[in-house]
């Protein structure tokens, strides 16, 4: 039990210390290092333990992995085709947001994302 809950504080912790949005085997290889008897399975359980009693969010921008977040505010990801870089627009109040509104809607649980080209990937394929 004390070992369980050792590995799921070193989960959510990497989680929460990063912004690159890993996959679970991104989350295996960084948490190994600090416990290095831990599994690939261990961690995809506890990830979607924590993703479902919402500690961190489970994210799906599309290029086929499950991402997770560790910030579980409000808000918007761009994810880029080309380099596959996510950018946090944060935070949206989605109350305020006229087609929300319009629809007479309360949101709870936001998982928005925009797929397109990044500032950067857009500079080189224009040279
Ligand atoms: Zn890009
Ligand atoms: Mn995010």
């Amino acid at each position: 039990m004390k070992n369980y809950s050792r590995q799921r504080e070193a989960i959510l912790e990497y989680v929460c210390s990063v912004k690159t949005h890993p996959t679970a085997k991104e989350v295996y290889d960084a948490v190994k290092e600090k416990i290095p008897n831990i599994s690939l399975g261990t961690v995809y359980r506890n990830l979607s333990e924590l993703a479902k009693s919402g500690n961190i969010l489970s994210l799906n921008v599309g290029d086929g992995f499950e991402r997770f977040d560790g910030d579980i505010s409000t808000h918007i990801h761009l994810h880029c085709e080309k380099c596959g870089t996510i950018i946090d627009i944060s935070p949206v109040d989605f109350k305020t947001v006229q087609f929300v509104k319009a629809a007479e809607f309360t949101p709870c649980r936001v998982n928005c994302v925009i797929n397109g080209i990044c500032k950067n990937c857009a500079k080189q394929s224009n040279k």
